[in-house]
């Protein structure tokens, strides 16, 4: 549905019975729980869909080992558990993860961590083998119900040396666990909208629309990209805006915010995207999770066909704007030479950067690293005016979305006398549905494919492995017309990017290369793929050549600022250089 058509929709949905202000991954799931429960539900998003947090994250589906310190046994089993869900119900973006923790000590460890655990100490204590054992361990048995990854090993001295032979010498031991990482974060959580509003056709989503209360109840829904507004007065309201959650309540209501209490105390990570390949070699297939100097854990692994490596953890007040500072390149730089002294990365070798907010629970605690990762649901009555309550989703990992949103969908539908009758607990997502999972099965899915779409084996093993079985939608969409590989992206084509820009709901280039592809994140865009983009948009679009050049500035200048492509301006100077006669 076009962007018109969704506004001319929402402008006569002016009574929903809920509000979902915000989608990240958090706000995507309630929409989803409520939307398959039935319910008039609107979502909206100040930006694009899963850009904040969501967009921020280190990767992982995981249960949260380091989490066992801080005595959460509960997130980590559901953390566990939703990992695992996550394997079955999106394997054509969630996949196993085979890691390995380096050891440089047997006892270290035990005594803080066991102070740390019974709220004695705040400091940050090292771990060593007998710690880490005590959590694998943990992680085992919260899994042997449902086990689908092998359980721990331990590696001695010569075998952890052989193979990882770059660790640092001081390294005297390793184990290996596995838990899983997503591909396409961002991909994922749209696909949850796209299927909630084809399940459920009263349901709407709209991003780069604002929300702003006007006391009475009433709340203002602001379109950022063409100055229009609407009013809608929901049921219910539901605040998912992650790190701006505060900033949000204080827009709801013309009540003072030292009224209420702070719910979220935001820390910033960044992550850097390097592309060196004897690093690459030094990890394999492996996720790396060491701890480095001050004890803070960090990790590392193949990602998109570069070393994904983070992160940083520092309190931020506003969560808008984040870049990934020099400081902080210098402290992932240092960490990981504490852990691979023999690797030496050079400046142009870091591709792409990209941070975020941690929506986290406000806290006094002295270590970001001991504030609880677990999520809560806050009610606050009707802040917005009027009888509809205001629920805020605050916390939660990636991992846990799915049960954070269904505790909070619960909560909602109850107050509106309604019950959910569904599980999204098998629930297959997009691309994931009928996934073929073995050889055989994904010779067969080749085969049918093929024979209704004409594209060649080759090519829709390329869209599989990027869309799951959503494939077969981008293949026809590209049957039966000319088309032609992206300019230094060879393995995307004109029409499955025209594709992506009518279907995806895709406002601008940027979240084009940043979250509908992996364009960006791969570090495979340069100036003439960039160009080339610009140029289906404006065919798509009807924009012209001013347009379509300011468009292309504009995306080359916010990936520089915002994502550390500085080679982006450096090509695009040089080439206009050289067409200077
Ligand atoms: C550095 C980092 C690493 C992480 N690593 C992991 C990991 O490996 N695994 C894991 O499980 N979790 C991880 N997390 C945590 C996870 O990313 C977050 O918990 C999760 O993405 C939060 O989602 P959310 O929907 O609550 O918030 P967000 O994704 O931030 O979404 C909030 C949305 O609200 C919108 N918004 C704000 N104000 C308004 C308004 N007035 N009107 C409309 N919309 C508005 C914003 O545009 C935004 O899109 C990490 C987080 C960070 C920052």
């Amino acid at each position: 549905m076009e962007r018109d058509d969704i506004w001319g929709r929402l402008k006569q949905n002016t009574a929903p019975d809920v509000l979902v202000i915000g989608a990240g991954i958090n706000g995507i799931s309630v929409f989803r729980e409520l939307g398959l429960a039935g319910a008039n539900v609107i979502l909206v998003d100040a930006a694009d869909y899963c850009s904040g947090a969501s967009a921020a994250l280190s990767r992982m589906v995981h249960g949260g080992l380091r989490y066992l310190e801080n005595g959460e046994f509960r997130l980590v089993q559901e953390s566990l558990m939703e990992r695992n869900a996550l394997l079955a119900n999106a394997p054509h973006y969630v996949k196993p993860l085979p890691t390995s923790i380096p050891i440089s000590s047997y006892f270290d460890g035990v005594i803080g961590s066991t102070l740390r655990f019974f709220r004695l100490s705040q400091s940050q204590p090292r771990r060593g083998a007998l710690m880490i054992k005590a959590g694998l361990t943990f992680y085992d048995l919260f899994t042997r119900k449902n086990k689908v990854m092998p359980s721990h090993q331990f590696f001695g001295k010569a075998a952890t040396r052989q193979k990882f032979p770059q660790y640092r010498p001081e390294t005297l031991c390793s184990a290996t666990y596995y838990d899983a990482s997503v591909t396409q974060p961002e991909r994922l959580g749209f696909e949850i909208i796209e299927q909630t509003l084809a399940e459920n056709p009263a349901t709407l989503a709209l991003n780069y629309t604002h929300a702003t209360g006007r006391g009475d109840g009433e709340i203002i829904l602001n379109d950022e990209l063409s100055g229009q507004q609407t009013i809608v007065k929901p049921k219910a309201i539901i605040n998912a805006t992650g790190a701006w959650i505060d900033f949000t309540n204080d827009a709801l209501t013309d009540e003072a915010s030292s009224l209420r209490k702070r719910l979220i105390g935001g820390t910033k990570g960044s992550h850097l995207m390097i592309d060196n390949e004897e690093l690459r070699k030094a990890i394999g297939d492996h996720m790396v999770y060491f701890e480095n100097e001050e004890g803070r854990v960090c990790i590392l692994f193949t990602y998109q066909g570069l070393v994904l490596v983070g992160s940083t953890d520092i309190r931020v007040e506003n969560p808008t704007g984040m870049i990934c500072t020099q400081e902080e390149q210098d402290y992932i730089l240092k960490s990981l030479e504490g852990i691979f002294p023999d690797i030496k990365i050079a400046p142009e070798q870091i591709r792409f950067t990209f941070a975020g907010v941690r929506p986290l629970p406000h806290s006094n605690s002295a270590i970001n690293g001991q504030i609880s990762r677990d999520h809560s649901c806050v009610d606050l009555g009707p802040l917005a005016g009027g009888s509809a309550p205001v629920r805020c989703m605050v916390g939660g990992k990636w991992t846990t979305f799915r049960a954070f949103g269904e505790q909070v969908a619960d909560a909602v539908l109850a107050d509106l006398g309604m019950k959910r009758t569904h599980s999204t607990l098998d629930a297959r997502i997009g691309g994931g549905a009928a996934y073929p999972q073995t050889e055989a099965q994904r010779r067969r899915w080749y085969q049918a494919v093929m024979s209704e779409t004409g594209a060649s084996q080759q090519r829709l093993k390329t869209l599989l492995e990027r869309y799951g079985t959503k494939a077969r939608d981008v293949a026809f969409a590209c049957a039966d017309q000319p088309d032609q590989p992206l300019a230094d992206a060879e393995t995307y084509t004109h029409a499955e990017i025209a594709h992506l820009i009518n279907a995806e709901h895709v406002a601008n280039m940027l979240d084009l290369v940043l979250r509908r592809t992996t364009l960006a994140i791969s570090g495979t865009l340069t100036t003439d793929t960039l160009e080339d983009i610009s140029r289906i948009f404006a065919s798509q679009r009807g924009w012209d050549e001013n347009l379509r050049q300011d468009h292309t500035t504009e995306t080359r200048n916010y990936l520089s600022a915002y994502h550390g492509m500085k080679q982006l301006i450096e090509d695009h100077i040089e080439m206009e250089t050289s067409n200077v006669p």
